[in-house]
């Protein structure tokens, strides 16, 4: 034999990009002051898998999380109560974040929480239960375009959609529920207790305080889609060093002067200065009054970062860039492909930048995304004529199916049914319901008469036919327990002539 010479292998030319886990979807408006939130992504990714989210959640998340608590209550199968903390800035969302990364194999996902300005805000910086705007999910329904809920919709105190000039609403307009963020059957743009669809041509313009409403908008949008370009992380020193510096560039004599001037109190901006806390949005409002700059301009935009000594500079992946030529190469290579990756799956996997390859071929670029949307929709399209299909036929059966039967047998999830084809759906458990109505009577009917039938043989044969004399020989012994069929043995007891219970059933 010849020995092998392992020389020859170089190694460093197998390159297996890594699998994931989860599909690895795109979120939606990422770069934008829309992009979706971190729990609209998982209701998206749930509804890919065909998992409900509990399951997806707790199945898959469990060996990324740290916390002992959240540990035990996903090993129970539980999303557990904190669910308003996911989009927000805190250590839960940090958990989410870094378990989805892990699982689609993303590294974008933190830009779908506020995690990446928990420097400025503490973490109540999103409200307590889900908010909406009707219209905006309306019209992304007419225009056939993918549900999601934004970020901004969210944020604490905001409730106007600058878009269509009206509320955002938070409660159900069918059952009246505020809705929680992460729920078994939450379906973005759902509720998820009685799962109705919660768009409409809502009229609805009642805010108080425009202003503060200009104010808030004004100031997360930037915030939101900016983060996805941040350098580096604004740290809680940020707030500080920034008001020491307008106290000095605007020659404020003492801290107490420039509290005065903005109707803070001294001690709680001493206290920021310090970074011993942050400012609330009102106190930020209290700012804008007299500074008319948003929080973005005045804490979020990167001008003092020379001052900013503190700042932890995140690790940058090393790679080796792609040529201008070999990215053209790659582009024409996935063209001639009949379409398959999204552009940032190729980006990805080839390693360039996105925005490098928009700006250099823009052509191409969009060639890819329009095939790729393209096929997405075809490709739901058919899922959806396949679903129609498959109820059609379950509406024309012989023995009418339940709708959670027909989700069993074909694999699709109820709720994905129900979205789907609401008025199928209502036919098929309507056709179920009285199917099982009439199967009812029916087996009633026959009890009555079996009953009927063993008092007439046992009188004949000269036995007194007690009840507990029929129950040997009834096929549901114990259906006598039932009022409806006690009365049955009684009448036929009375009509043989016995009288014991004459005077029950005149009654
Ligand atoms: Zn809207
Ligand atoms: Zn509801």
């Amino acid at each position: 034999m010849f020995p092998v010479n392992y020389n020859d292998f170089d190694l460093d030319d197998i390159n297996i990009p890594p699998r994931s886990k989860l599909y690895n979807i795109e979120p939606i408006g990422l770069g934008t002051p829309n992009v979706e939130s971190l729990t609209s992504y998982i209701s998206r990714l749930a509804e890919c898998h065909n998992l409900n989210i509990a399951t997806l959640v707790c199945k898959t998340f469990t060996p990324y999380i740290n916390t002992q608590s959240r540990k035990r209550d996903f090993i129970k199968g539980s999303i557990g109560p904190k669910t308003k903390y996911i989009n927000g800035n805190s250590p839960i969302s940090l958990e989410y974040v870094s378990a989805l990364e892990a699982l689609t194999t993303r590294n974008d996902l933190i830009y779908l929480t506020m995690n990446s300005w928990s420097g400025l805000f503490s973490n109540s910086v999103i409200g307590e239960s889900r908010k909406w705007c009707p219209n905006c999910l309306e019209e992304a329904k007419n225009k056939e375009n993918e549900i999601y809920e934004p970020l901004i919709w969210y944020i604490k105190d905001i409730k106007l959609c600058d878009k269509h000039q009206v509320n955002l609403e938070d409660s159900c307009p069918k059952c009246g529920r505020n809705l929680g963020f992460l729920h078994n059957n939450f379906f973005a743009g759902y509720c998820q207790y009685c799962l109705s669809w919660l768009g409409y041509e809502s009229q609805n313009v009642t805010i108080n305080n425009r202003k503060y409403q200009e104010f808030l908008l004004n100031s997360f949008k930037p915030l939101i889609a900016n983060a996805i370009h941040l350098n580096n992380i604004p740290t809680n020193l940020r707030i500080g060093l920034i008001l020491k510096k307008a106290i000095k560039d605007n020659n404020f004599k003492s801290i107490s002067e420039f509290a005065n001037f903005f109707g803070l109190e001294k001690v709680i901006m001493r206290k920021w200065i310090n970074n011993k806390g942050k400012p609330s949005i009102d106190s930020l409002y209290k700012i804008f009054n007299k500074t008319n700059q948003s929080i973005y301009e005045m804490f979020g935009t990167s001008l003092i970062e020379q001052l900013d000594v503190n700042i932890e500079k995140p690790i940058i992946m090393k790679r080796r860039r792609l040529t201008r030529d070999e990215i053209e190469n790659e582009l024409m290579k996935e063209i001639k492909k009949n379409y398959y990756k999204s552009l940032h799956k190729l980006c990805d996997e080839k390693g360039f930048n996105i925005q490098t390859a928009k700006r250099n071929f823009p052509d191409l670029c969009e060639e890819i995304n329009n095939a790729k949307l393209k096929q997405k929709r075809e490709s739901n399209e058919r899922e959806r004529e396949k679903i129609k299909g498959f109820l059609l036929a379950a509406l024309e059966m012989e023995h009418p199916q339940s709708l959670q039967q027909f989700s069993i047998e074909f694999g699709i999830p109820v709720l994905k049914i129900k979205k789907y084809f609401p008025e199928l759906s209502r036919k098929l458990i309507e056709r179920y319901g009285s199917y099982v109505t009439k199967m009812q009577k029916l087996k009633s009917e026959n009890i009555k008469s079996e009953i009927r039938e063993i008092v007439s043989d046992l009188h004949n044969v000269g036995v007194y036919p007690s009840d507990k004399a029929i129950r040997k020989k009834l096929s549901h012994p114990y259906c006598l327990v039932v009022p409806e069929y006690r009365e049955v043995w009684k009448e036929q007891l009375v009509s043989l002539g016995y009288n014991k219970f004459k005077d029950v059933l005149t009654k």
